[in-house]
């Protein structure tokens, strides 16, 4: 939903008049729903276990992202199976398609390879996103070929990765990239192979000793198709543990976030200044569930996006897409 502000505000002690627009793809009466987008089933061969086990962990939804295959798990009707696969080259996550036989890799370059498969994966109605960017080890250019394919999104935690010299966040590519044509969601997965594969420490019960990547999504209905809509409108976050209860921003300026306990709430643009803002918890109470971040005092900061960091008191985090903002900043006069 576009929002739009006409609000007095500050810019440090200088009086200044921010007025535009923030669109709020979360203000939505919907259901929060969780769930894993990347595990491999039957390369980890344990496509009759994992419904059960992700189901356990209290998941939603599932996608079995076999290396250039879907593989849907057994048991259905314990979660929503979301198709998708794995394509290669470029670790693409390619979700929404029954049938990715199609998208064959040309030979040559591999972002030029990958960046055709996003534009014929997004014909057919399909959305696209980078697994594991950082381990990936993509260029600027590299990635800037990606985003003007259309790519949708990054995992921004691959819990996998830990073992790969700890290539888990992606957060600081993802920032990087954005700009004003290119807004990029943010999912989480665990890419576990099997259920506990120690030897090579990707079974998920070896990940889950550090931690499980997950992604959270805001569907207007708990169905596949609910969840296939959410990652087209960016109504997702990648998590480490922390949940988003609701994003509200109201017309006087004042984004208002709920979420599971938490000791800081992070908010980071573009900068127009310098850094981001945090919110913390009360010290008396050490953890919150509601934080603000105050356009009228801190919007001057940012620049054409926002991105919303949660972080509880195990230092676990989540990454909310970004809203995407046009705002322009003028200086007034007292009175
Ligand atoms: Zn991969
Ligand atoms: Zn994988």
């Amino acid at each position: 939903m576009i929002v739009h502000l006409d609000i007095d505000g500050e810019r440090k002690e200088k009086l200044i008049r921010i007025s535009g627009t923030v669109d709020n793809q979360f203000a939505l009466a919907g259901r929060w729903l969780r769930g894993n987008l990347h595990c491999h089933l039957e390369e980890g061969r344990w496509v009759d276990s994992a419904a059960g086990i992700y189901r356990d962990l209290g998941y939603d939804f599932l996608a079995g992202m076999d290396h250039d295959k879907t593989t849907p798990p057994d048991a259905p009707g314990e979660l929503l199976v979301i198709p998708g696969a794995e394509m290669s080259p470029g670790h693409l996550l390619v979700f929404g398609l029954d049938d990715v036989s199609f998208l064959r890799a040309r030979a040559g370059e591999r972002a030029e390879s990958t960046a055709e498969m996003i534009v014929r994966a997004k014909e057919e109605g399909g959305s696209c996103y980078l697994a594991h960017p950082l381990w990936g080890g993509w260029t600027r250019e590299e990635l800037e070929i990606l985003c003007d394919a259309g790519l949708d999104g990054m995992e921004i935690v691959n819990s996998s990765n830990w073992k790969s010299g700890d290539t888990v966040s992606s957060d600081q590519l993802w920032h990087m990239m954005l700009d004003p044509t290119t807004t990029l969601s943010a999912i989480g997965g665990d890419d576990a192979h099997g259920p506990d594969n120690v030897r090579d420490g990707d079974g998920i019960q070896a990940i889950a000793r550090a931690r499980l990547g997950w992604t959270g999504v805001l569907a207007e209905e708990a169905s596949v198709r609910g969840v296939l809509d959410a990652l087209r409108a960016g109504r997702t976050y990648a998590s480490e543990g922390p949940e988003f209860r609701s994003v509200e921003l109201r017309p006087d300026g004042k984004l208002i976030v709920r979420c599971s306990p938490c000791v800081a709430c992070h908010f980071r643009g573009r900068q127009r200044g310098y850094g981001g803002r945090s919110a913390f918890a009360p010290d008396e109470q050490g953890v919150a569930e509601e934080f603000v971040f105050d356009f009228a005092i801190n919007g001057y900061r940012v620049k054409d996006h926002l991105i919303v960091i949660l972080e509880d008191e195990s230092r676990r985090k989540a990454w909310l897409s970004p809203l995407r903002l046009d705002l322009s900043i003028q200086a007034r006069s007292e009175g």
